[in-house]
């Protein structure tokens, strides 16, 4: 059913004069919204995720079943299986690939650091090499993240800026991948774009991430973690609405230069998509308090040596300049959306939760 199941998807005739795009890790959060943007305009679309429990897995089942009702299939294949991957580029040959599989977050990187190379370092490497035994290859747009500006003191950071002190091993996969697809570049040329996202939050996000965490917790009557820097200085981030993101993703996508003509070197961009205003983590959970209508218990904890950095705050100039890229939404109405959501998903008061999703208890 697979290869047929491939064909047919890669066959159907999109409005994207023959562009074909390849969304790796699409029954997650960010892959979701972008495949469904992509579908949305037109594209021809295929999904890719290996459906890993690092979070409950009906919330990845879900997203992938609403992207299937859209004519998006989500294939159940795990980078690192090479002759798969192999398989579906000869099946399906791709002008663009748009790499957001990962292993994400930087605390369960303290437990499970091959999870991270496996994924983030190997998974890539599979993916990449794929794309150069396709003739031409297509162009490629990964993720990256804030999280490798690590240590860094400097605010905004922007992208010519220091990104070699990791606080986690996240981090530094990611700056890895980073380095790896510039050599791709290099070596093969490679058309690559690298986005350095910032703390991504919005309806269908991840329950391990503060925004969807708290919310459980807060609805559920129990505590919330808040962690604090040295003499309690609060931690603060660049939230930025996945709308906004997404937005970025496909701009990135649309300005890339095809990797096909030998002659011409085509790029390696890198760019930041943050949306520049930053808020303390007490601010982000008075809103969502607000919103709720619930209190919030809230236990503080010292940050601990566990990868989280106190500041994040993202220079966008770059891919404002270069991608028209313009964040447009603020705290406040990128939780309203977040919420409405989440009590259309989960219920009136958050409690339809399934099986796996009741048991989870967030990093
Ligand atoms: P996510 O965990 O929801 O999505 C990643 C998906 O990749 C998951 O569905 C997972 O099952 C899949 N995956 C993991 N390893 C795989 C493998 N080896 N083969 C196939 N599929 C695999 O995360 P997200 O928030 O959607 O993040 C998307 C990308 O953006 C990731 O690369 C992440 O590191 C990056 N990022 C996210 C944020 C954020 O705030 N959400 C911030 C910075 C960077």
């Amino acid at each position: 059913r697979g290869r047929a199941f491939i064909h047919e998807a890669c066959a159907t005739s999109g409005d994207g004069a023959g562009k074909r795009y390849l969304v790796t890790g699409a029954a997650g959060f960010i892959g979701f919204h972008a495949a469904k943007q992509l579908k949305a305009r037109g594209e021809v679309v295929i999904g890719l995720d290996n459906f890993n429990d690092y979070y409950p897995v009906s919330l990845k089942r879900a997203r992938a079943q609403s992207l299937s009702g859209l004519g998006v299939p989500v294939l159940g294949l795990d980078l690192n299986d090479g002759p798969g991957v192999a398989e579906l580029f000869r099946l399906c040959p791709f002008t663009h690939v748009l790499h957001l599989a990962a292993q994400a977050g930087v605390r369960y990187a303290a437990r499970n650091p091959l999870a991270y190379i496996q994924s983030n370092l190997a998974g890539s490497v599979v993916l990449m090499e794929a794309m150069r035994a396709q003739q031409p290859m297509p162009s490629l747009v990964y993720a990256s993240s804030s999280s490798v500006y690590g240590l860094s003191r400097r605010f905004p950071f922007a992208e010519d800026d220091r990104a070699d002190q990791p606080a986690s091993l996240y981090a530094a996969t990611k700056r890895g991948l980073e380095m790896l697809a510039h050599s791709y570049y290099n070596i093969y040329n490679m058309s690559v774009t690298g986005l350095r996202f910032f703390t991504v939050y919005g309806p269908w996000g991840r329950p391990d991430m503060s925004v969807m965490a708290f919310t459980r917790n807060i609805l559920d009557g129990k505590p919330i973690r808040v962690f604090q820097g040295p003499n309690g200085t609060e931690l603060a981030r660049d939230f930025t609405f996945i709308d906004d993101i997404v937005s970025g993703v496909l701009a990135s996508l649309d300005t890339s230069p095809p990797s096909a003509d030998p002659k011409v070197k085509p790029a390696y961009r890198l760019y930041n998509l943050g949306n520049t205003q930053v808020h303390t983590v007490t601010e982000m959970v008075d809103t969502l308090q607000e919103l709720l209508g619930a209190k919030a218990i809230v236990n503080y904890q010292p940050l601990g040596p566990t990868g989280d950095v106190l500041r994040t705050n993202a220079n966008i100039s770059l891919a404002h300049n270069d991608l028209g890229y313009t964040p447009r939404t603020n705290l406040r109405k990128g939780l309203e959306e977040f919420v409405k959501w989440y009590f259309a998903y989960y219920g009136p008061d958050g409690t339809r939760r399934s099986a796996d999703e009741a048991g989870y208890i967030p990093d």
